[in-house]
């Protein structure tokens, strides 16, 4: 059985990290637009949006981790495009550094086609074991390294991680895997494997 440590994060403690950073952030840095880079670090830009008075809010599709736990080689901006905020404070965010490559080549893009006045980053948490980039502001310091289960990525983090299981387990209903995926990621699914297992049928996954 693959063993992958797993950590299941609430929206409760989504809220909580959210709120701590930006309360870090009103500190020292007001930044005027608030570049999120997708998908992970969508909600939080939001929910940071909110806390700091900020209007405009863009997006930028980094692709790195397609898989969950399993890495593209290169991290790449898959819809490029340019706009022109030299008179802006910008603040990219996004939801965990790991490898710290989506945000490595997010700042230098940002850097390069948006020419930002100021460019600070911020993320919910920061693998410091694993990334090679610091970012400017964190809510959470992690030393140990855990695939983070978030509540917007429940499903499809779930449906990879039940994918492995099944790679080992041929044959074996996704609705038998409870006690594999306990004993494989530490916690229990936080959506029934029922419903993962219709969801899967539906895809064409099974
Ligand atoms: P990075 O390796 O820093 O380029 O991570 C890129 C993106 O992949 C992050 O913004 C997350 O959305 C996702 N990701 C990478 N590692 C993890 C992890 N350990 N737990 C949850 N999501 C992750």
């Amino acid at each position: 059985m693959p063993k992958i440590p797993v950590k299941v994060v609430t929206w409760a403690d989504i809220v909580r990290l959210s709120d701590e950073l930006a309360e870090k952030i009103k500190v020292s840095y007001s930044p005027d637009v608030i570049i999120a880079v997708a998908r992970g670090g969508l909600v939080p830009a939001r929910l940071l949006a909110d806390a700091l008075g900020v209007v405009d809010v863009l997006s930028l599709k980094v692709e790195h981790w397609v898989v969950t736990a399993s890495h593209t080689p290169e991290a790449r901006i898959k819809y490029p495009y340019k706009v022109d905020l030299s008179d802006k404070k910008v603040l990219i965010v996004d939801d965990i550094t790991d490898t710290g490559d989506s945000l490595i080549l997010t700042s230098k893009f940002v850097t390069e086609n948006f020419s930002p006045k100021v460019l600070r980053t911020a993320t919910l948490q920061h693998i410091a074991s694993s990334s090679k980039y610091q970012p400017d502001f964190f809510a959470q310091i992690i030393t140990e390294w855990a695939w983070f289960m978030y509540p917007w990525n429940y499903w499809e983090d779930e449906i990879n991680l039940v994918r492995k299981l099944l790679e080992e387990r041929k044959g074996v209903k996704v609705s038998e895997l409870e006690r594999d995926f306990e004993e494989s990621y530490g916690v229990r699914p936080p959506i029934s494997l029922n419903k993962i297992e219709d969801e899967m049928r539906r895809r064409r996954l099974i």
